[in-house]
């Protein structure tokens, strides 16, 4: 013990010292000449790669690239590789060995060597046995051994230890293949392949989640393999370890055997290595040979630097990963989907998804975009059909109060309306009931009966306008006849014309005028139009009060002039004699014109007022026909014109309500 550990400082103090007798050489160099570093003394590193197998295999040309890379790539004056193998795989190395080992001696006796890097069993073998004649002091990695060789490994080697995860590639198996319970476990005849053989078998026997049958087929030439292949059932599971040699002698590097195995076979092959990988291999739990070659040679490259001493260094193994091939694993009709996450697909069948990934995020993208476009837009016009409702419900509102005020402002010629048949209804009951007294004349009696009658209508009547006006309503559109609308209107309003010694001149000369309205409203419109219209003239001389009142088709619609002597409209107001709360009256409430306004525009029609030639002022009011009215809907509705930016606009835009001509 004690010497094993004095021969390891040993050697590492002399790895150290020469390493360090280097960079000495150099600096002096450098002191010395002052010159340029073109000229100092480089340290080239000799870098010795015994892989055994032969190097070209995969798997090997993997592992040793990335290997020299690492190297390479910390070498402060760059490194040389020399890699020797004897293919003892498929060369009967007990009679080759004097001769190579012969070779080796020769060839490195006169080389100064940095560093060896073993990989696998022959080259574990051979340096440990020969490394102090060929390359004596030299530090040496070794790496792709199983751990179960391991304790073979002499204390002053340094070791990269590399995993097969066979149980991982079983897993898979089971995963892919619940109802599987036969295991034919494939190899060489080559020393190697019988104990990956035994390896594979042993692993699958020590399962916990699966009892399976195995079978070990090793030797096997192609074809008899091709043949056995081909008449196992899909419940069956082959794990291909590997095959350098077959029964007859005929040697392969083993990915070779995959495809012919796999295009013959039943049953989805298992395996380990990577470089098996597309040749017809459903799934495995990969090694990592790269990250192996990338960790040897980082590990060596650290023992060159004098960074570890290589005594028993090491490095944690290399993890294998789960590899799949999508294409085999659906063409045997196993799930894909079983796979653990995570697990690399290769192979997969082009989808739509994978090919133009970026063509359909970006159509998502754009749908989703739309979608919460329209989304924002029907929310909006929701929201703008509440608002209308909302508006709506308030006109109602105040268009019922402005008619309870009109008909305050009637108040005194409806009274005296009522009054008038009332009173009449009186005397006639007084001259009935006298006549009763006396000798009843039954023929009078008829006729002061009939007067009553008469009377007591006419009163009714104008009680049931009234009522009808001030009644609550929701806004109601019906067809409706423009003139026979306001001839109701001009009932009320002839009583209260007659009261202010105003003549109306009425001339509703549009015929068949068929509007969509509601006709309470625009009842209202001309009793605002017409109220105020009286109010102007006031002061007007007694001849002079005329009240006009017209009808006449214009365009696609009708057209009211409520026309007046009045004191007309004072010069500079414009527009704002429609808004809202603008009065120049002293108990005026200013929403007459402004209730007029609105409910002429929830028709789609439009006011405007000017000053009349000759005095006073002439309010005309425009409204479409039923017909224009509903095709202007139908535009509405239209897709393309639903824009509901566009149709409140269309609404809004509208009128020359205040416009002086
Ligand atoms: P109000 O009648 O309560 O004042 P309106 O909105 O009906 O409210 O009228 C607003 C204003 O417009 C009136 O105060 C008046 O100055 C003016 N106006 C309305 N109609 C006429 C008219 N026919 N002639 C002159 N001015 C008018």
């Amino acid at each position: 013990m004690k010497k094993e550990r004095a021969s390891r400082i040993l050697l590492a103090a002399r790895t150290r010292r020469a390493i360090a007798r280097t960079h000495a050489i150099r600096c002096v160099f450098l002191v010395m000449l002052g010159l340029s570093t073109s000229v100092y003394a480089e340290h080239v590193w000799h870098v010795v790669i015994l892989p055994g197998a032969d190097p070209t295999q995969p798997a090997a040309q993997q592992q040793i690239q990335a290997i020299r890379d690492s190297i390479a790539s910390a070498a402060p004056d760059g490194a040389e590789f020399y890699t020797d193998s004897l293919d003892d795989l498929r060369f009967d190395d007990a009679e080759l060995m004097p001769s190579f080992l012969a070779l080796m001696k020769r060839k490195y006796e006169q080389k100064q060597v940095d560093v060896v890097i073993g990989l696998a069993d022959f080259a574990l073998d051979f340096t440990k046995r020969y490394h102090d004649e060929i390359w004596p002091g030299v530090p040496v990695v070794i790496s792709s051994v199983a751990p179960a060789r391991q304790k073979d490994i002499p204390a002053e080697f340094a070791y990269v230890p590399v995993d097969f995860d066979l149980d991982g590639t079983l897993a898979l198996a089971e995963t892919l293949q619940p109802n599987a319970r036969h295991l034919v476990v494939v190899s060489g005849v080559a020393p190697l392949d019988l104990r990956f053989a035994q390896r594979g078998a042993d692993a699958a026997r020590a399962r916990k989640s699966r009892q399976w049958a195995v079978d070990v087929w090793s030797g096997l030439t192609v074809p008899e393999l091709q043949q056995r292949l081909a008449a196992l059932d899909r419940d069956t599971a082959v794990l291909y370890t590997t095959m350098y040699r077959d029964r007859t002698g005929r040697t392969f590097f083993p990915y070779e055997v995959v495809a012919p195995m796999a295009k013959a076979s039943n049953a989805p092959i298992y395996g380990w290595y990577p470089t098996y990988m597309g040749h017809g291999l459903a799934a495995g739990s990969m090694a990592g040979f790269e990250t192996n070659g990338q960790l040897t040679g980082a590990l060596a490259a650290s023992i060159l630097l004098g960074k570890v001493p290589p005594q028993s260094a090491t490095v944690a193994a290399s993890a294998s990963r789960c590899v799949a091939d999508v294409g085999v694993i659906d063409k045997l009709g196993l799930r894909a989907d079983a796979l653990p996450e995570g697990c690399e697909l290769i192979d997969v069948p082009p989808s739509l998804w994978r090919e133009y990934r970026d063509i359909v995020l970006i159509a998502l993208a754009v749908v989703l975009l739309q979608a919460l476009t329209i989304a924002g837009l029907l929310w909006q016009r929701r929201r703008r059909r509440i608002a209308e409702d909302e508006a709506t419900l308030r006109l109602d509102e105040l268009a019922r109060a402005a008619r309870f005020a009109s008909a305050g402002e009637l108040s005194a010629s409806i009274a005296h309306e009522v009054g008038q048949p009332l009173g009449a209804i009186l005397s006639n009951a007084d001259a009935a009931g006298m006549m009763l007294q006396n000798e009843p004349d039954i023929d009078e009696l008829h006729s002061i009966l009939g007067d009553i009658r008469r009377d007591a209508l006419r009163a009714n009547q104008v009680v049931q306008r009234l009522r009808a006006l001030l009644q609550k309503h929701p806004l109601k559109m019906d067809m409706l006849d423009l003139n026979s609308a306001f001839e109701e209107a001009l009932t009320l309003l002839g009583l209260e014309a007659r009261r202010r010694r105003i003549v109306i001149e009425s001339n509703p000369a549009a015929e068949n005028s068929r509007v969509q309205g509601d006709r309470v409203q625009l009842q209202q419109v001309l009793l605002n139009l017409a109220i105020n219209a009286m109010d102007a003239m006031e002061d007007t001389p007694p001849a002079d009060r005329i009240l006009s009142i017209s009808t006449r088709a214009v365009g696609q619609g009708y057209e009211l002039t409520v026309a007046d002597r009045g004191h007309g409209i004072p010069a500079g107001i414009g527009e704002r004699l429609f808004d809202s709360l603008y009065t120049t009256k002293p108990n005026g409430m200013g929403l007459g014109l402004s209730i007029v306004r609105t409910i002429v525009m929830t028709h789609g029609g439009r006011v405007s007022a000017a000053s009349r030639y000759g005095g006073g002022s002439v309010f005309t009011v425009w409204l479409p026909s039923a017909a224009e009215h509903a095709s202007s809907h139908a535009r509405e509705a239209r897709p393309g014109f639903d824009n509901p930016t566009e149709k409140a606009t269309l609404k809004a835009r509208p009128t020359t309500q205040g416009g002086h001509t």
